[in-house]
């Protein structure tokens, strides 16, 4: 992917690398994006993934890929290879090869045993809870374990003994050795290392001793030699714990940590430990589940890349945390797929309509064209008959005054065809409408309606061509604005965030689609339709069938969320 220049070149960070070229503390940029593999990528690792890898090209120089691996207890390989998917989607590469945490297991232990040589580094056998407890809090200042003095020999036998698998996990912990009444409760004696029994996937069980992140972290970079470390505010306090471990273990490097504001969307859930939760309770299907804004859910909604990395870029990087209006990244979207998408028509809620004055046989094509601006996205062929689907709401038996649409007595045109009035409506037994009798002007073809007003315009799809075919709208979530911030947030929940509808698209088009469905699948590059007067929508890759074909809604013409919003 070619980077444009200066996309991301008027930030804070970029200030800073900047300085630091000018002032030749580096000559090469080397970044790197860090995930830990417990969950997929969603839009807030997307914007440190493009931060990352679009200033590595920036400057010509490289970011890594680095799987953060130090839990086993919570990770999966199904987890690194969704990462290694979405990043790939996303259209960025990473330098050499795939680097991992766990490589350095060894190197990590070497620097754990010097620590504890320079007695900067202690076995601890306190609880769980008691650490906690010993631990203070912002006003009340850390207790000193008991364990704290125990000698440089004996923290050395019991760390090995760890190693070996002689402790329960909970029984020792290797803790750094800094200041139990540090305002900063992170320079508390952070724990560095804990017991874990559980196979790893990449070192299988080689190790039963696990590496905090905090004591991974760095060295991981250090030994990468990564120049500039971008991690998220929260981070901040954890600075000086990345300092102090680069400064008291032998390290080559020393890379340089700064901070951004995290990404928060309004009416999303990012956190990959509530989005568990979503799943676990089934309240959503998967982690790529549409109505989430995780990238596989953004993919299957219909999200490019592209619109993606714009949305990144158009947030821009800054020190102060906000909360982002979800309809910019819809913006986003719409405004690439209003560019490129095909434009045709379905209908969602339908309800037949029949033209009396038209034979049973007759059957014109209209050749319509796929885009209103953009000739060269081509063409294709509508059929028109006497019976068609129109759009339920489109036709109302009572209305208010100001109402457009079709109702008895009213002419409407049927979108690239003819005028058609409302005569009459024939029901069924319990009142429902079986068909809107109309009367067609054949005289109206491409030609305004002569000494009447010009009518406004429905969309359609005759029975004959019509192709039955689900759809997907899918609506926030949850109904406040920043559900992330509540304890339970699972009482704002929308309840109806997916609306599924049985409808129609063209049979044209949904020959086209079957034809290459297993292509499109394969390749996972999905097709892209704006159906007239209804929205944007693809092709739900997952759930799609051959003979049965799933539409998701990726964004709707118009933002309606902000109108909405006026309107509460
Ligand atoms: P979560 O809070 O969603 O569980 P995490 O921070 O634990 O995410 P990691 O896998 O550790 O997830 O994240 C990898 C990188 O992505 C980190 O550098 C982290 O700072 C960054 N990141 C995570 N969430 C966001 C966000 N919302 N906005 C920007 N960057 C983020
Ligand atoms: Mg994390």
């Amino acid at each position: 992917m070619k980077t444009q220049i200066n996309k991301y070149s008027n930030n804070f960070i970029y200030n800073i690398i900047n300085e630091d070229f000018k002032k030749n503390k580096c000559s090469l940029l080397h970044t790197r994006f860090p995930p830990e593999p417990n969950g997929y990528l969603h839009i807030g690792h997307a914007k440190s993934i493009c931060l990352n890898f679009e200033l590595a090209s920036l400057y010509n120089g490289y970011c890594n890929l680095r799987f953060d691996d130090t839990n086993p207890v919570k990770e999966n390989i199904k987890y690194i290879n969704a990462i290694i998917n979405d990043i790939t989607w996303l259209g960025y590469k990473w330098n050499k090869k795939i680097y991992y945490s766990s490589e350095y297991f060894s190197e990590l232990y070497k620097y754990a045993k010097e620590l504890i040589k320079k007695n900067l580094a202690y076995v601890d056998q306190l609880t769980k809870k008691q650490i906690r407890e010993y631990r203070g809090t912002l006003v009340i200042p850390g207790k000193n374990s008991p364990y704290r003095n125990r000698s440089i020999e004996e923290n050395l036998q019991l760390f090995k003994e760890m190693k070996k698998g002689y402790f329960n996990p909970g029984e020792a912990c290797l803790r750094a050795k800094i200041d139990m009444s540090s305002p900063n409760i992170i320079m508390r004696d952070p724990v560095l290392y804990r017991v874990i029994f559980e196979k790893h996937h990449q070192t299988k069980h080689q190790w039963c001793i696990y590496p905090m992140y905090d004591f991974a972290h760095c060295i991981s970079d250090s030994i990468e030699g990564i120049t500039h470390s971008f991690c998220t505010l929260e981070f901040q306090d954890n600075k000086c714990l990345y300092n102090w471990i680069l400064e008291n273990t032998s390290v080559l490097n020393r890379p340089k940590q700064y901070e951004f504001a995290r990404l928060n969307l309004k009416y999303s859930i990012l956190s990959k430990r509530k989005i568990k939760i979503l799943i676990e309770k089934k309240i959503i299907n998967d982690w790529d589940d549409p109505r989430i804004q995780t990238i596989s859910g953004l993919r299957r909604k219909g999200y490019t890349p592209s619109s993606i990395r714009k949305f990144c870029e158009k947030i821009g990087v800054t020190k102060q945390n906000n909360l982002i209006e979800f309809s910019m990244l819809e913006y986003c979207i719409r405004n690439e797929l209003n560019e490129n998408a095909i434009r045709t028509m379905a209908v969602l809620e339908p309800i037949k309509l029949y033209l009396y004055n038209i034979d049973d046989n007759y059957q014109e094509n209209f050749i319509v064209p796929n885009h209103p601006k953009k000739p060269e996205l081509g063409n294709h062929e509508i059929t028109f008959t006497n019976t068609i689907y129109i759009e339920r709401e489109d036709f109302k038996e009572k209305y208010e005054n100001n109402y457009k649409r079709l109702k008895i007595g009213q002419e409407i045109r049927l979108r690239y065809s003819y005028i058609i009035k409302a005569e009459k409506i024939e029901k069924d037994k319990y009142g429902n409408i079986i068909q809107i009798i109309c009367f067609c002007d054949l005289n109206t073809l491409g030609k305004k309606p002569i000494n009447r007003k010009n009518p406004s315009v429905i969309h359609w799809i005759s029975v004959k061509n019509s192709f039955s075919s689900e759809f997907r709208l899918y609506e926030k979530l949850f109904n406040i604005h920043n559900p992330e911030q509540e304890q339970n947030f699972l009482s704002f929940l929308n309840p109806n965030s997916m609306i599924i509808k049985h409808g129609f698209i063209e049979k044209q088009i949904s020959e086209k689609i079957k034809k290459h469905i297993n292509d499109i699948k394969n390749k996972n590059i999905n097709l892209f339709f704006q159906f007239e007067r209804v929205g944007y929508f693809c092709i739900d890759l997952i759930d799609s069938k051959k003979n049965k074909l799933i539409f998701n809604r990726t964004v709707s013409l118009r933002d309606t969320w902000n109108l909405k919003k006026q309107l509460i």
